[in-house]
Formats: structure tokens, C-alpha cells, sequence
């Protein structure tokens, strides 16, 4: 059993079997460099794209670790807690932990907002080893004394990046406010704005630092199509594209609700079973479209950035921009979703002449052009003969640097 690399990682044979049983043969970059940190009790701040397996190398050692302190829960209280900022992704770290932890006797719970806290109060009642929550219930809860922090040794905070874009930094204040100062804090985000390299500062203590670097990222290995596509002719060029049986599981992206909404609809119109999953949708009903389309029964799902940022699904077969998005990043987290953890996969944009902007920080940002299918109109290219003017962005680029100079400046050593 030794002979596992993860086993020389640090971690027992219980956790070895359990991965074993999921598959898992060799630790991804993250995990490797964090997993034998977490188990000596250090803070760490891990910067690491979409994909890379940082839930694992967060989970692991927090199960070890909470296992070996062998305290037992006292009722209303949790020994760790694991905030996320969407209800989505709060569930498949719960799904991580039931897996990592096959073999532990640990009760865990998931707190989220979108469904009744009937059972989610009970749980708590007894006291729970792990909590998993979203920012906003877990407030709800502790306001009415369902739940103490006082007893909450390890702080992991996920996907700290997408909890400023979602306006939850404030509320993750409050909430590190509640826990003991002796603990051990764990910050996790693909991107470091300004404003999660501050919170970072403030509750990480001599955190260690694992950073992968962007483009170690499957992006390379990612096949990436540019069709040049007029807005009014995008969704019958959609349907168009499903004619292709090799589309078999396929998340489309819109930038909008309602746009997304209006796709599935012409899809349907054409026999294409899809579904849409984004903010105005209940939680019920975004679990269902999930599953449905996990398990094969959609083919397509239809989604905004917001609500499919974090979601882990197996095997995409393709990601399709039916709009570029604004924030070139952006474009990266979608296509991540084609290409986890190794496997290669496809992504079709469709870029409109008024998103030739969009397209060319896009392709700034991945250093290299997507691949042109069919005729550029002549019109679309004249933009980029042009000025090549970058579009309106609130400027990350700048932002970014200013961080990482004052990172340097306040920490010692890495
Ligand atoms: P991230 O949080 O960085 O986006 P996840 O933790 O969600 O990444 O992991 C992405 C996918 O990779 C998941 O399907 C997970 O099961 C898988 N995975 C993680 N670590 C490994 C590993 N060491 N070997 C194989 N698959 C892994
Ligand atoms: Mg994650």
C-alpha cells in the first residue's frame, strides 16, 4: 500500500484506499505541493485554475488531520468549516468529502441557501465534524443559534475569487470574525484581485504559498474553434452544429438569463433536448438539470458564467460560446470545463463582428489565435486591421500586478 504516491504525500492507507477506489493514481501539481503542507497544520493560500483538484488537496489532509485530533463534535457546533460560494459547489464538496472519506467515521453536513433548513438544522443539532456551507444561510443559521463557530479549528475558503464577483466577501468577514484565531485557514481562488489578496492577508497567518501557474492549465490541450457568426444567424447555426453526433454532451454558454432561456427553447424547437441552469432558476430545479445532464439524459446544458462556474461534470464532449464573454478570463473557466483534470476536448465559439473585441483580448490572454472555421466575412475583419482596440474591461491586467507586488512586499519567503 506504501508504494502509492500519494501514501508518500503523507497521507494513511484509509485515504489511499479511498482513492484507490476513485481512481486516482497520481496527486495533479496542487495537491502535490499542498497536501504535505495542510498535514503539518500550515496556512496556505493556493492560487490554481479551474480543474487542477483542489478540492482534494484541501480534503485530504483535513480528514487526516480531523481524524487524528479525535475530538467528537459537540452538538451545535462544527470542527471544520468549508465555505463556497455557490449551492452547486457546495454539494460536490460534499460529494468529494463522502469519497475521500469512505473509510472515516466523520459526519459531514452541506448548509445552503434555495431549500428549506428543516434537515439542514437537525444535522447541526448534533454536531458535525465538516460543515460545508454558502455564506448566506450559514449567517441565517448562526443568527438564530443553530450553530456556534467557537469550536471551528480549520477554515477552508473556496473559490474566494467567485465570492467577490457574487458580493460575499463582506459576509465571509463575519464569518472568519466567529472562529477561534488558533486555527488553521486554508484560501483557495483561481484569480487574485486586489480584494481576495487583502482578505487573504487579513485571516490567512505566515501562510504557506502553492501557486500554479495559468497556463499549466489543459487550455493547450483544448481544441478551440472561431466561427464567425452574425448575431441574428447564431442559433440556427447552433442547432446546425448538433447535426454532429459528436456533440454528445455539450455546455452551451450565454451571457444572459434570458438568452439562455431563448436558446434552449429553439433548441427544443429542434428536437435537441437541452436545459438551462442559471440564477433565476429554483435550487430544485437546477439540481435536476444537473443530473439530467450528468447522466446523459440532455444533451445539451445551457448556462450562464455565474451558475457554472465551480460545477465538476465528467466528460464534456464540447463547451460552445454562443456569446463571447466580457471578461477574457472568463472564456478560460468555460472551455476548462471540456478538459478536466487531463482529458482533452473541444470548444466552438461563435463570435459576432460587434464581440471582435472580446476575441482579441481572448486571444491576449490564451497567447495564441483560436482557429478560424469557414470564411471570416470581410467586414469582421477589419476591426483587427484596425486599431485592434482592446474592449472596455475594468482593467484586471493592472490590478492583478499591483497585487503581486504587494504580495512581495508583505511576505517573507515563498
Ligand atoms: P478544482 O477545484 O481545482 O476545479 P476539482 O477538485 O473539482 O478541481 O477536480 C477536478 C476533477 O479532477 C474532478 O473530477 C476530480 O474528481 C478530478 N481529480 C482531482 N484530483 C485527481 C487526481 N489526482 N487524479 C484523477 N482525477 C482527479
Ligand atoms: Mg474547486
Amino acid at each position: 500500500m506504501t508504494n502509492s504516491p500519494f501514501a508518500e504525500l503523507g497521507l494513511t492507507d484509509r485515504l489511499v484506499r479511498a482513492l484507490r477506489a476513485a481512481k486516482y493514481h497520481k496527486p495533479t501539481p496542487v495537491q502535490q505541493k499542498a497536501i504535505p503542507l495542510l498535514l503539518e497544520d500550515a496556512d496556505l493560500l493556493g492560487i490554481a485554475q479551474t480543474g487542477t483538484g483542489k478540492t482534494a488537496a484541501f480534503t485530504l489532509p483535513l480528514l487526516q488531520n480531523i481524524n487524528e485530533d479525535g475530538i467528537k463534535p459537540l452538538p451545535s457546533t462544527t470542527r471544520a468549516l468549508i465555505l463556497a460560494p455557490t449551492r452547486e459547489l457546495a454539494l460536490q464538496i460534499s460529494d468529494s468529502i463522502k469519497t475521500y472519506g469512505f473509510h472515516f467515521n466523520l459526519r459531514h453536513t452541506v448548509v445552503m441557501g434555495g431549500v428549506s433548513q428543516g434537515a439542514q438544522v437537525a444535522a447541526l443539532k448534533r454536531g458535525v465534524d465538516i460543515l460545508v456551507a454558502t455564506p448566506g444561510r450559514l449567517l441565517d443559521l448562526i443568527n438564530q443559534r443553530r450553530l456556534k463557530l467557537s469550536e471551528c479549528e480549520y477554515l477552508i475558503i473556496d473559490e474566494a475569487d467567485r465570492m467577490l464577483d457574487m458580493g460575499f466577501i463582506r459576509d465571509v468577514r463575519k464569518i472568519v470574525d466567529l472562529l477561534p484565531e488558533d486555527r488553521q485557514t486554508m484560501l483557495f481562488s483561481a484569480t487574485m484581485p486586489a480584494e481576495v489578496a487583502k482578505l487573504a492577508e487579513e485571516i490567512l497567518y505566515e501562510p504557506e504559498r502553492v501557486e500554479i501557474a495559468a497556463k499549466t492549465v489543459a487550455v493547450e490541450k483544448i481544441e478551440q474553434r472561431v466561427h464567425h457568426v452574425g448575431k441574428p444567424a447564431k442559433k440556427d447555426f447552433l442547432v446546425k452544429l448538433f447535426d454532429d453526433g459528436d456533440l454528445s454532451k455539450v455546455i452551451v454558454f450565454t451571457r444572459t438569463k434570458r438568452g439562455a432561456d431563448q436558446v434552449v427553447k429553439r433548441m427544443a424547437k429542434s428536437g435537441i433536448k437541452a436545459e438551462a441552469i442559471h440564477g433565476n432558476k429554483s435550487q430544485n430545479n437546477r439540481q435536476r438539470a444537473l443530473k439530467n445532464f450528468q447522466d446523459g439524459r440532455t444533451r445539451a446544458l445551457v448556462a450562464t458564467d455565474i451558475a457554472s462556474r465551480g460545477i465538476d461534470i465528467d466528460h464534456v464532449s464540447h463547451v460552445i460560446n454562443y456569446e463571447l464573454p466580457n471578461e477574457p478570463e472568463s472564456y478560460v473557466h468555460r472551455i476548462g470545463r471540456t478538459a478536466r483534470a487531463g482529458t482533452s476536448g473541444i470548444a466552438i465559439s461563435m463570435c459576432d463582428i460587434e464581440e471582435w473585441p472580446q476575441l482579441k483580448a481572448i486571444e491576449k490572454l490564451i497567447k495564441r489565435p483560436l482557429t478560424p472555421v469557414g470564411e471570416v466575412p470581410a467586414d469582421f475583419a477589419k476591426p483587427a486591421q484596425g486599431r485592434g482596440k482592446p474592449p472596455a474591461r475594468r482593467g484586471p491586467p493592472r490590478r492583478r500586478n499591483r497585487n503581486r507586488n504587494s504580495r512581495q512586499s508583505t511576505r517573507k519567503a515563498a
